[in-house]
C-alpha cells in the first residue's frame, strides 16, 4: 500500500510518500481501508519532533473507511462496517490497523468524508465544553483561533450549552466565519490587545474559561483575560509550546486554575468514546453542528496540506484522500 512515512523529523520535506507493507490486524485490532484521513496540528508536532516517535514512523491520527479484516477477539465491528476513529497513529495511508475499541460506526445519514473530518476536532470540542469546563447557561468563554477547525466546533458547542462566546481570529474574513459559527463577540488579535478587549466586553471581570490552542503567543494575555479563579485550558501549541510556568503567576493573576488536556485522556474507554463520537456524528448528521471541509488533497500531497494548515490561511477541516 501507499503511505506517508517520516524517516527523520523535520520540515514538510520529511514526509515521504512510499510503498510499504499493508498491515495485518492482530488480537483486538481491525484493518480499515481508508476513504479519507483528517489533517491535524498534532501531525505537524509529530513531523517536527515536538511529539516523539521512533523512526521510521507513520503519521495521521484520524480517518474513516470500511473494515476489511478483523483480528481475533474483535466484537465491536465486523468486516464491511463503515467506521471512523481518532487518536490511533497511521491514517496517512491507504490502510490502517486500529484497536477495534476505538472504532465507531458511521451513521447512515453521514457521508464518510464528514465522518473522517469530525472525529478528532469534534471530540476535542466536546470534551473541552462538556468535561474540562462543563459550560452552562450564562458562562463566558474565550476561544482562540475561533475560525479554525477545532475553533469553529468549540464555538458551536459552547453556544449549544448557553455560554456567551468571545472568539479571536487574525483576519476580518476569519472573523466573519467565527461570527457565523456563533461567536457573540470577535476580536482581531493581530490588531487589538485581546485581554483589554475581553475586559471591556465583560465589564472588567474577565471570562470563566479560556480555551487556548495557540500556546506561546497568547499565554500571558489569556491569563489576563480570566476572572478570579477562572480556568486556563491550554490545549495546543500552534504558535509554539508554552514555556515553563511559575505557579506563583497563577496566584498573582487571581488564584487561577490551569490544565493542559489531551483528547487521548477524554476518550479513554469505549463508553466515553461512544458518548462523545455519537454526539458529534449525530449532531452533524442532523444539521445541529456545521462541519466545514475547507479542502481535500491527494494522500501524496500531505506535505502541502501541512504547509497550508501551518500557514494560518485555512479555516476548517483539511482531508487527505488515499
Ligand atoms: P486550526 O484549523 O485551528 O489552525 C490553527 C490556527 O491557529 C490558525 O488558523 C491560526 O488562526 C491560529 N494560529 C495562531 N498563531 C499561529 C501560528 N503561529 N501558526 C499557525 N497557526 C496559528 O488547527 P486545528 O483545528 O487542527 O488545531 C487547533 C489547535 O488545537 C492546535 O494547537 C492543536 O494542537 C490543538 N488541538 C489539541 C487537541 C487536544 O486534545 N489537546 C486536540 C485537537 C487539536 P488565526 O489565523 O485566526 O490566528
Amino acid at each position: 500500500m501507499k503511505a506517508i512515512l517520516v524517516h527523520q523529523p523535520g520540515g514538510p520535506e520529511a514526509l515521504r510518500y512510499e510503498e510499504t507493507a499493508t498491515p495485518t490486524p492482530g488480537p483486538g485490532q481491525a484493518l480499515v481501508k481508508l476513504a479519507a484521513s483528517g489533517v491535524n496540528f498534532i501531525d505537524i508536532y509529530f513531523r517536527t519532533g515536538l511529539y516523539k516517535a521512533d523512526p521510521p514512523y507513520s503519521l495521521g491520527m484520524e480517518g474513516a473507511g470500511i473494515v476489511t479484516a478483523v483480528g481475533p477477539g474483535v466484537a465491536e465491528v465486523a468486516v464491511g462496517d463503515r467506521v471512523a476513529y481518532a487518536m490511533a497513529r497511521g491514517s496517512y495511508a491507504e490502510y490502517a490497523v486500529v484497536p477495534s475499541w476505538q472504532l465507531v460506526r458511521v451513521p447512515e445519514a453521514l457521508d464518510i468524508q464528514h465522518a473522517a473530518a469530525a472525529m478528532l476536532q469534534g471530540m476535542t470540542a466536546h470534551y473541552l465544553t462538556h468535561s474540562t469546563f462543563s459550560l452552562k447557561q450564562g458562562d463566558r468563554c474565550l476561544v482562540h483561533a475561533a475560525a479554525g477547525g477545532a475553533g469553529m466546533l468549540i464555538v458551536q458547542m459552547a453556544k449549544m450549552r448557553g455560554a456567551t462566546v468571545i472568539g479571536t481570529t487574525s483576519t476580518a474574513e476569519k472573523a466573519e466565519r467565527a461570527r457565523a459559527a456563533g461567536c457573540d463577540h470577535v476580536i482581531n488579535y493581530a490588531e487589538q490587545e485581546f485581554d483589554a478587549e475581553v475586559k471591556k466586553i465583560t465589564g472588567g471581570q474577565g471570562v470563566d474559561v479560556v480555551y487556548d490552542s495557540v500556546g506561546a503567543a497568547t499565554w500571558e494575555k489569556s491569563l489576563n483575560s480570566l476572572r478570579r479563579r477562572g480556568l486556563m485550558v491550554s490545549f495546543g501549541n500552534a504558535s509554539g509550546p508554552v514555556p515553563p510556568v511559575a505557579p506563583l503567576e497563577l496566584n498573582n493573576k487571581g488564584s487561577l486554575f490551569l490544565t493542559r488536556p489531551t483528547l487521548a485522556h477524554h476518550a479513554q474507554d469505549r463508553g466515553e468514546l461512544l458518548w462523545r463520537a455519537n454526539d458529534v456524528l449525530g449532531w452533524i448528521a442532523s444539521g445541529q453542528l456545521n462541519l466545514h471541509i475547507e479542502r481535500s488533497y491527494p494522500l501524496a500531497d500531505a506535505a502541502q496540506a501541512q504547509i497550508d494548515l501551518a500557514s494560518r490561511k485555512t479555516s476548517g477541516k483539511l482531508l487527505l484522500i488515499p
